[in-house]
């Protein structure tokens, strides 16, 4: 990329003016920099036990944290992955990390110990924050490697427990020099395309897409410090990390987090903690939609449903209108590599809601927009689908050591280039239509094609694989497999998907398996998955 030849760009801007960013701070001075407003308030709202924690707790507790972590051995720009589900302990051990200026991987918890283990290794983890049920996952390798593990309940023979932390001085965390600069978080993400990787967001990054969402004149663009935010998106994908949790602690709001979905469980926090903000992923708004349970709870307290990490088309808009009247409803656009937030929905901001239905948004302020011809490079006009980029502060520094896939993403100009095609309509409001990158979306969870295939290929009994979405009522899609089987094997679809079901986490599970004579692909060797896509969409494959 960066070597298409200079035609005249068509930029996107946001309707909004640019805000004035102090983005050359650290992320928890920007984030408690309002705290004396509402020190006294309510920050996390467990909703396990309804224990509330002030923002004064919140800040001692992370900066005592990071003083415990300085004890036991972690030091500036070390790695230690969160491996959690939502809780209080998650949002301390992330803040934690950024007042000791490490850096904090966060992987799913239901990860297989190989899945956690590749992650850990790749990005030369530390210290790992975890719960009892998943020590013996990770025990192993971290004993080889050295790692510390720390328990946030139990502790399990030979970890340290959470509390630990907890009972440290603050007085004891050293200064500590951060750049703007400096690697904050890192989750792991497939970009458009091969295996999951590194993606190395800063303090500057993170603080620029936090301000672009709440900061500014415009304080009623996402939420402020009356409300009280649901926290039930897991906090170690991105889009909860930033636009619920990071987003909240710098306005104020308080957050209740729920350890795991469950309808009931959730209706009945929101009735009872008044929840005005519902940021959701479609999975859960068809849960809401549908369940009628969910006409026995009083959610008039919601003033706003946002959506997002994977497409939410106008039937689910509709219904879910139907059943929280009150609320403005809007899509959010975001992915990992840029921040992650590209778009939303300026409905919020605007008397009466106006939103478009399956518009996610338009661009967030301080960025830049272009939709690019995949071919040409050519940057297009409104209404004219093509390759979403994106360019600001607010996007990844790269990946990390992987210089060639950062290189492949982020073009000279410093476009961030998503891999998803849409177009951006007469209102500036972007709509995606399709997908060029190879990602899988199992509700709103990523699958990497090429993680499934890396393990497909090494069976002794299948010579070739390649594994791309399928449509799905409830998942949106699933990853299932084309498989080209060692000549004279009577291997099995059930043996395939079981093989596979023991080494990845639930979402990643091959849902079909289709056995082919040759996997099609381009001269370079380059797996041609739209004519794979292409054999799905017309019915069953003719293999
Ligand atoms: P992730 O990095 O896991 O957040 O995944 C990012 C990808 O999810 C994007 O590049 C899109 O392909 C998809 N995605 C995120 N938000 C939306 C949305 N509102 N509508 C459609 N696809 C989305």
């Amino acid at each position: 990329m960066g070597s298409f030849p200079q035609t005249e760009e068509i930029i996107f801007r946001s309707t909004l003016p640019d805000i004035e960013i102090r983005n050359d701070q650290p992320l928890h001075t920007y984030c408690f920099e309002h705290m004396a407003d509402f020190a006294d308030r309510p920050c996390i709202i467990d909703g396990a036990t309804g224990e509330v924690h002030t923002y004064a707790d919140v800040h001692l507790s992370a900066r005592r944290v990071a003083a415990g972590l300085h004890r036991l051995g972690i030091g500036q720009g070390h790695v230690i992955m969160i491996l959690l589900r939502n809780s209080p302990e998650f949002v301390l051990a992330f803040l934690g990390a950024s007042f000791r200026g490490a850096v904090a991987t966060t992987a799913n918890p239901f990860y297989t110990p190989a899945e956690i283990h590749k992650q850990a290794t790749a990005s030369g983890a530390r210290l790992i924050v975890t719960e009892s049920a998943h020590v013996d996952k990770v025990r192993a390798f971290a004993g080889e490697r050295g790692i510390t593990i720390v328990c946030v309940d139990g502790p399990p023979q030979g970890c340290h427990h959470f509390s630990e932390l907890l009972q440290s001085n603050e007085s004891d965390l050293p200064d500590v020099e951060i750049d703007s600069d400096d690697v904050v978080a890192l989750p792991y993400s497939s970009g458009t395309t091969g295996l999951p990787k590194g993606v190395m967001l800063t303090h500057r990054g993170l603080i620029t897409s936090v301000a672009q969402q709440v900061d500014g004149d415009n304080p009623n663009l996402y939420f402020h410090k009356e409300d009280v935010v649901l926290c039930v998106l897991p906090l170690f994908h991105i889009y909860s990390l930033n636009s619920v949790l990071l987003c909240a602690l710098r306005v104020g709001a308080a957050i209740l987090i729920m350890r795991k979905f469950d309808v009931v469980a959730m209706l009945e926090l929101v009735q009872r903690f008044r929840v005005s903000i519902a940021p959701f992923v479609p999975p859960i708004v068809v849960e809401i939609a549908k369940n009628p349970i969910v006409d026995s709870y009083d959610l008039s307290s919601i003033r706003t449903v946002m959506s997002g990490a994977a497409p939410m088309g106008k039937d689910l808009e509709d219904k879910l209108r139907a059943k929280i009247p009150n609320a403005k409803l809007g899509q959010g656009y975001g992915m990992t590599e840029a921040g992650p937030v590209l778009s939303m929905n300026l409905a919020f901001a605007k008397e009466p809601s106006e939103t478009k239905s399956g518009a996610c948004g338009t661009v967030v302020r301080n960025a830049e927009l272009k939709i690019v011809d995949p071919e040409t490079g050519a940057s297009l006009g409104r209404n004219q689908p093509g390759e979403i980029c994106i360019r600001g502060a607010q996007i990844m520094k790269g990946y990390i050591n992987d210089p060639e896939a950062t290189k492949n993403t982020i073009d000279k100009e410093g476009w961030l280039h998503t891999g998803d095609i849409g177009y951006v309509d007469d209102d500036d409001e972007i709509f995606i239509v399709d997908r060029l990158k190879e990602i899988i979306k199992y509700k709103g969870f990523q699958v990497a094609p090429a993680e499934l295939e890396a393990l497909l290929i090494a069976h002794p009994n299948i010579v070739e694989a390649a594994v791309v979405p399928m449509k799905d009522e409830l998942a949106g899609e699933v990853p299932v497999a084309f498989v080209v089987p060692k000549d004279g094997s009577k291997i099995t679809e059930d043996e395939i998907k079981q093989y596979i079901s023991k080494q990845v986490v639930f979402y990643k599970r091959i849902n079909r398996v289709f056995f082919t004579e040759a996997i099609p692909k381009a001269p370079s060797g380059k797996i041609l998955r739209k004519d794979l896509r292409a054999k799905l969409a017309a019915g069953l494959p003719d293999v």
